[in-house]
């Protein structure tokens, strides 16, 4: 016996003494191992011993004297049910041996044929048996905990015997118990949704036939309760030798959180959460259809429909965003409910809205459409005590073959809602050819204004503005010009209006209060008359509604070293009524600092006097359309005598444009009109004549000036 024998422990359970030698003489024989031998003659004992100690192996003879047949097995088997067991029959008992295996026994061996080696071999494969058997179970098991415990269902299809398992977890995913659903095929495909049918049997028949290397299918499935839940379906085919699908296994889980999830996810991404309305990305897609459907079918005419509202940003400003929240969600609501269901109403962002109306049969079926919706949209809106008015400016685009895509529809529909707009409030346009040409236009424009502020091609030039009493000069405005390339020098009238709509109007606006305050400074110091000359200054008032507008005037007049008092600010009276408490708070904050506000164009625009109680300016100019008919038929003298007299009364200064004739000096001097500027004393200059100009001095005669 060897240093490295194993030591065995075996526990030989027989009755007759010298069976019982021979195996143990059998056993010492066997090299390698060291078996120690325990004997019992009785079952009884033998069945004690294996339940007390741990043997390695239990030699068990089927007939005893307290126990015989197959029975011996199944209660050895029963005491020590870990511990491999090899029986011993006799020749005519094979069948009991046989029988043993299947009642937990890891061999046999016939007495009368065993040897050493052979008896060796038994034990040695009964112990690496019981082993196996061990490892089996713990990992069926395992399985049988993990199908229990897991939260996916299991299914066992078996496709020869039209049998399916199909596990508890399985069952309960569909509200079902265990015992509810029977082990076939249709329990499962039944109940899948009618809309996920097809696929669903797509993707099973791509797996069974062998084209796709794994069955996987998210789709619907009908519960007990007759809910729908979604369900992800993952499974594997076992194949015969001919490729033919026997079985196939996999798992089932329940998605519909994710599902859920997924689909608010989505219903978020293309929706404004505001008014719950579909956002800009879903309504190019329905556009998008739209066109497609009239492109397969010519007759399918459809329109787009562009809204602003009008005023929105005054309320927005005057009552809080709150209020203003409120609203958009109110008219939306309105504007839904005159649409039909086929049509797509879409908040584009801001105070913009559109629709795509279907199946029209021409225009007048989208104007009568415009003609309910601006109906609805006029009735007054109630929000936090507050009534609210407000209306639509809308654009209307026809579907035509011309249309390629969806932006190029609704940038007509854009076009068509800004031509809407400034013919006025609650109006509408169709768009035509002419609003597509004079689109290309302001395009083109709006390039070469960004390329003229880049290149310096812009210019001021300066007209006089001179006191009526003794002709003095006191001052000029400044007047925008443009050297264009190759149109040559294009006045403000031609490309102001375009700037006003595009972001250029912030950088061009600055570039002419910053260079004309510039010359200012050098002609103070150069002309140093009592009261210092002044500069009045356009400005559009898309200004007044940048918030650091006063700082950063009151920063450049400090750079250039200039009395704020100076300066001049014209305003139209447009801008004076269009907006609200922002423009209101910038213009106290310029008065503060000593700069003049100016009225521009006075009497062209409405209710006039409303808004010159509502903020104290300092100047009104005249309009030079009542200057000019002063002595026409159209007889304005009234109103430029009324306007100066208003002047007067409210403590403002006059100042009549465009003053061209003798006449017209007379009269305006007769009716106490303190200033005046026009082409009778000089037109606008460029800089170096304004030179030329002031040296000429007070003693200047008035005289016509040459430049423009
Ligand atoms: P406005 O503010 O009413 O400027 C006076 C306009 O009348 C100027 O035209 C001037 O050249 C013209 N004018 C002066 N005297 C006479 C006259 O005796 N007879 C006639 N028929 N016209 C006279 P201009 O320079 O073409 O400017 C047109 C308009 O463009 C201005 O009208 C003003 O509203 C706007 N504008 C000019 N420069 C700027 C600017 O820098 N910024 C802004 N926002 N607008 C500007
Ligand atoms: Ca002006
Ligand atoms: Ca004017």
């Amino acid at each position: 016996m060897t240093e490295t024998a194993v030591t065995c422990r075996v526990l030989l359970v027989e009755d007759i003494e010298s069976e019982a030698k021979l195996v143990v003489k059998h056993l010492r024989r066997v090299s390698g191992w060291r078996y120690i031998i325990e004997h019992c003659e009785r079952l009884e004992a033998g069945l004690e011993r294996a339940r007390e100690d741990h043997f390695d192996v239990i030699l068990l003879d089927l007939n005893l004297p307290d126990g015989s047949g197959i029975e011996v097995c199944q209660r050895m088997h029963a005491a020590a049910p870990q511990t491999p067991l090899v029986v011993l029959t006799n020749q005519t008992s094979v069948e009991l041996g046989t029988k043993a295996l299947r009642e937990g026994a890891q061999d046999y061996l016939i007495k009368r044929e065993i040897d050493g080696p052979l008896l060796g071999r038994a034990i040695r494969y009964a112990i690496e048996r019981a082993k196996a058997d061990r490892a089996l179970r713990a990992s069926e098991q395992r399985y049988a905990l993990a199908v229990a415990g897991a939260n996916d269902g299991i299914w066992d299809w078996n496709l020869r015997e039209r049998e399916v398992y199909f596990s508890s977890r399985w069952k309960a995913i569909l509200g079902y118990a265990d015992n509810e659903i029977a082990d076939r095929i249709e329990e499962w495909f039944d109940r899948v949704d009618q809309r996920d049918r097809e696929t669903f049997e797509n993707a099973l028949n791509l797996h069974l036939e062998g084209r796709i290397g794994f069955f996987e299918c998210e789709y619907r499935m009908i519960t007990k309760g007759g809910d729908v839940r979604w369900v992800s379906s993952r499974g594997l085919a076992v194949r015969d030798e001919n490729g033919q699908s026997q079985r196939m296994a996999g798992s089932m889980t329940d998605i519909t959180r994710r599902k859920q999830t997924e689909a608010r996810l989505l219903h978020e991404a293309m929706h404004d959460a505001l008014t719950g309305l579909p956002n800009r990305i879903l309504f190019m897609d329905r556009l998008d259809l739209a066109l497609r459907r009239y492109r397969r079918d010519a007759s399918k005419l459809f329109a787009v429909l562009f809204f602003d509202l009008d005023r929105f940003k005054h309320v927005n400003d005057s009552l809080g965003h709150a209020v203003g929240d409120e609203l958009l969600a109110q008219i939306a609501g309105r504007m839904h409910g005159c649409l039909r269901p086929g049509d797509t109403l879409a908040r584009l962002g801001g105070d913009e809205f559109a629709i795509v109306l279907n199946d029209i049969s021409g225009p007048t079926d989208a104007i009568y459409v415009v003609e309910r919706l601006q109906d609805a949209l006029s009735k007054e809106v109630e929000i936090e005590a507050h009534s609210v008015y407000t209306s639509a400016s809308i654009g209307i685009a026809i579907s035509a073959d011309h249309y390629r895509t969806p932006d190029e529809m609704l940038r007509d529909a854009d076009i068509a809602m800004y031509r809407a707009k400034s013919s006025g409030q609650a109006t509408y346009a169709v768009f035509d050819t002419y609003m597509h040409d004079q689109a290309m236009f302001q395009h083109r424009m709006e390039t070469d204004l960004r390329r003229a502020l880049d290149k310096g091609e812009f210019d001021i030039f300066y007209q006089p503005i001179i006191s009526m009493d003794d002709e003095r000069v006191l001052g000029f405005e400044a007047l925008l010009r443009w050297h264009h390339p190759t149109r040559g020098l294009v006045m403000p009238d031609e490309f102001i209006g375009i700037v006003e709509e595009t972001s250029l109007v912030v950088p061009i606006g600055w570039w002419v209060i910053e260079r004309a305050c510039r010359q200012l400074a050098k002609w103070q110091r150069l002309f140093p008359i009592e009261p210092a000359l002044a500069m009045s200054i356009n400005v559009s008032g898309k200004l007044f509604l940048t918030d650091d507008m006063a700082k950063r005037l009151a920063s450049l007049l400090e750079d250039c070293n200039l009395d704020p008092r100076a300066i001049r600010l014209e305003i139209t009276e447009r801008v004076v009524m269009d907006h609200g408490d922002l423009v209101l708070s910038t213009l106290s904050d310029l008065r503060e600092m000593g700069v003049e506000l100016h009225v521009d164009d006075f009497g062209t625009g409405y209710s006039s006097l409303t808004y010159l109680q509502r903020f104290r300016y300092d100047s009104l100019k005249i309009d030079r359309s009542f200057v000019a008919t002063m002595s026409d038929k159209v007889d304005s003298s009234a109103i430029v005598e009324a306007i100066i007299t208003l002047g007067m009364t409210l403590g403002m200064k006059v100042i009549a444009e465009g003053v061209e004739t003798p006449e017209q000096v007379t009269r305006l001097r007769a009716m106490q009109c303190p200033e005046a500027q026009g082409y009778w004393y000089s037109k606008p200059l460029h800089q170096d004549a304004v030179n030329d100009f002031l040296k000429a001095g007070q003693e200047r005669t008035p005289r016509h000036s040459s430049a423009h």
